[in-house]
């Protein structure tokens, strides 16, 4: 299981990536994501952000698909 969090990008319309918690890129801005759970693998917590938000992608950073 991996810990999964969800950072709001500065892009219009609004988009989201979805991260692992050890990830290098969200480290500096946790602060500023929502948690979104715990998760067997990836896709889990993707589907629910995107019952939250049109627009949600993997980190390339921490979840290359
Ligand atoms: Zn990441």
């Amino acid at each position: 299981m991996a810990e999964y969090f969800l950072e709001p990008l500065a892009t219009q319309p609004a988009s989201f990536q979805v991260h692992e918690k050890n990830c290098a890129d969200l480290q500096s801005k946790i602060d500023a994501t929502r948690y979104l759970g715990s998760y067997g693998n990836a896709q889990a917590p993707l589907n629910k952000a995107l019952g939250l938000h049109n627009h949600v992608d993997f980190c390339p950073t921490c979840l290359k698909s």
